[in-house]
């Protein structure tokens, strides 16, 4: 493992956010880093931890389960965020059992997803942050609201739950480059003032940028980036 390379990557990764955020004259430190860690070996959690990078995001419930157990003695303990769909009957595995540990569900796409999550977090006793996936590429392979759906269900998003509704997130069309992606997060950014406007919620939290287009996302007003392979590049080889 070339730890090396990981703490290159993550010093570019950081310099490039902030410069991003000095660019759009928003406060350093305004952008959380979700190091994305779908493709790396568990043993990389610890190294993580030490540089500083409390953030991790997995895809399936289950490997989030899985690294979340084989890491459980490490301090301090990393704040887990599920970044992919989450099929209710997968719900049970990282409710309750990762505690307060995780701290967003990044891709709710559906109200009965919403509401599901809701009951089971109540029974648990925790109370993990959610954000609303939102199509804004129309691409038909991904799971969310279309911008359209969103606002026709603002009032039952509004409705109290155990789980706060914090925000939005989407992905960017595959294929699109930093400035072709600028669009789907333009809209993600005006489509969270309208559902708050709506809804009364604050909605303070965008989840988007990956790899290839994070800093045009933070130009635009992330305040998650999901960042994979740039942080991971040359790492495990
Ligand atoms: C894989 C993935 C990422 C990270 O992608 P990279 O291009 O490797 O940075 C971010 N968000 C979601 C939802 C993903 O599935």
């Amino acid at each position: 493992m070339n730890l090396d390379r990981l703490k290159a990557n993550l010093d570019s990764v950081r310099s490039r956010v902030a410069q991003a955020l000095d660019q759009s004259g928003r406060p350093s430190g305004s952008v959380r880093l979700v190091a994305v860690t779908k493709r790396s070996t568990p043993e990389l959690v610890r190294p993580l931890i030490s540089l500083g990078i409390l953030d991790l995001g997995e895809n399936y419930p289950q490997e989030l389960a899985r690294k979340f157990e084989l890491s459980a003695a490490v301090i301090p303990p990393p704040r887990w965020h599920l970044i992919g769909h989450l099929q209710s009957n997968k719900v049970k595995k990282i409710i309750g059992p990762l505690g307060s540990t995780l701290v967003m569900i990044h891709s709710i796409d559906s109200l009965k997803l919403l509401d599901f999550v809701g009951e089971t977090a109540l029974a648990a006793g925790v109370s993990p942050a959610v954000c609303l996936q939102v199509n804004t590429s129309a691409e038909p392979s991904k799971h969310g609201w279309t911008p359209d759906s969103l606002l026709a269900d603002a009032d039952r998003i509004a409705a109290p739950r155990a789980v706060p509704v914090v925000g939005l997130m989407t992905m960017a069309a595959l294929g699109t480059t930093a400035e072709t992606a600028r669009g789907s997060f333009v809209r993600l950014r005006e489509l969270r003032d309208e559902l708050a406007t709506r809804t009364g919620l604050a909605l303070p939290e965008l989840s988007m940028g990956m790899s290839n287009d994070y800093e045009t996302a933070v130009l635009e007003g992330a305040t998650h980036v999901r960042v994979g392979s740039a942080l991971f590049e040359g790492v495990e080889e």
